[in-house]
């Protein structure tokens, strides 16, 4: 039997990944707090909705004992896809939703976050709890936050997403850049503010594609509809092309000349947006990588595995991977969290590794002249 259930367990990052690991563990009686550096669970507008796959995010709400709360809280219909051309036209649409809700069921990032706290126990996660360093203490962690706290855990999981501070501490290895920046926009009453776009949205969801660009559109559950760009771009562009991303009419200017060959029915988002934009340029991590395995400290999720979103795996590894060591940490065959971690690490490096390559030959094939019949084999092909 191991000792792993009388450590005490910190999980810096309170995204699904994080969040995901303390309902699995904390069901079985486990020691843990997750610190998280939001001052509050509403203290950031969450991005697009997320498809859930059976096989992962899915896979790790059932063993969570959350699935009814999901199936009260999931959109249905969300999945409607329409594969759309630069001229506005649609050349695929995918209404299926009745045979594919059971399998890619759609649910927004806020109500996915509100499902997994309210099922934690009171005051494990401790807000405005900002990552700053990590030191040893005779076999345990000192970690220190921004605010000037200091509390000591057994075993630190990072669960901090794609820029994480405690990677380093585990791996020099970084992320190399994918190829693609794409630059984020949000329009809140999508209704009335682009009406256009709304109803060819129609409650789901555009891939639009064209030209080596990309545009995707999701409707969210409360009457907003996010949208995001993907052009082949520099590693650097987004610092270098002396675009202000807060001004909405420098990047109305820039999606005018970049996508002067696209229809002006799409402008109507750019026109409307309601917060200032965001670049991202997209990385991904060697497809090759690992570590030596330390005996307690691991990571999950982007921390562990970055990858850009066109395969639409980010959360579904997450969930994945937290649903994979809460099982190695129950598991008494290993004698203790090295043995656990270890086997826990091998499994999900071996498994991100194909993800990672299945994505960036999907995040190719998305920006390349085919990108539209890529993606209808894709989806016609489910
Ligand atoms: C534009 C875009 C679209 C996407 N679309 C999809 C999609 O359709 N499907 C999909 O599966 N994935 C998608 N992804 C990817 C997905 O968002 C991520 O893979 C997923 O959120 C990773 O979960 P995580 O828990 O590892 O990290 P995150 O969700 O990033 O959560 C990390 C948490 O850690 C906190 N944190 C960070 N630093 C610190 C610190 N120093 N101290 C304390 N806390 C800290 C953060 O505030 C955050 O709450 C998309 C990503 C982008 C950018």
């Amino acid at each position: 039997m191991n000792n792993i259930k009388n450590k005490k367990i910190a999980i810096i990052g309170a995204g699904p990944g994080g969040l995901t690991l303390a309902r699995l563990l904390q069901m079985d009686g486990f020691n843990i707090n997750v610190y998280e550096r939001d001052t509050n669970e509403n203290a950031r507008p969450k991005g697009a909705t997320l498809d859930l796959h059976e096989e992962s995010g899915l896979a790790a709400l059932q063993a969570a004992g959350l699935m009814n709360a999901f199936m009260a809280n999931y959109r249905p219909g969300a999945d409607r896809t329409r594969i759309v051309d630069q001229h506005g036209n649609i050349v695929f649409e995918d209404n299926d939703t009745e045979n594919r809700e059971a399998f890619r069921p759609e649910i927004d990032r806020g109500p996915l976050q509100k499902i997994l706290l309210d099922s934690l126990e009171k005051d494990t996660v401790i807000w405005n709890s900002h990552f700053v360093s990590l030191k040893p203490d005779n076999g345990s962690w000192l970690i220190e936050f921004k605010n000037g706290d200091i509390v000591t855990a057994d075993i630190v999981i990072a669960a901090d997403g794609a820029n994480s501070k405690i990677r380093p501490y585990i791996t020099p290895v970084r992320p190399f850049y994918s190829g693609i920046t794409i630059v984020e926009g949000a329009v809140y009453s999508s209704a009335t503010a682009t009406p256009k776009m709304h109803a060819l949205l129609n409650g789901g969801k555009i891939f639009a594609m064209g030209n080596e660009k990309s545009l995707i559109v999701s409707s969210k559950g409360d009457g907003s509809l996010v949208f995001y760009t993907g052009c082949n771009t520099a590693e650097a562009w987004a610092k270098e092309s002396g675009i202000n991303f807060s001004d909405q009419n420098q990047v109305v200017n820039w999606f005018k000349r970049e996508f002067s060959d696209w229809d002006p029915i799409w402008l109507e988002l750019f026109e409307n947006a309601s917060a200032a934009f965001v670049p991202r340029p997209q990385y991904c991590m060697p497809l090759d990588q690992s570590w030596e395995t330390i005996s307690n400290l691991t990571m999950l999720g982007d921390a562990a595995h970055l990858m850009p979103p066109y395969a639409g795996e980010g959360v579904n590894m997450a969930m994945l991977d937290a649903l994979e060591l809460s099982e190695c940490f129950k598991d008494n065959h290993f004698q203790n969290s090295k043995e656990a971690i270890s086997a826990y690490e091998k499994q999900m490096l071996k498994r991100a590794s194909e993800t990672a390559d299945m994505t960036m030959q999907s995040t190719k094939a998305l920006h390349s002249a085919d990108a539209i019949n890529f993606l209808i084999d894709v989806i016609g092909g489910e």
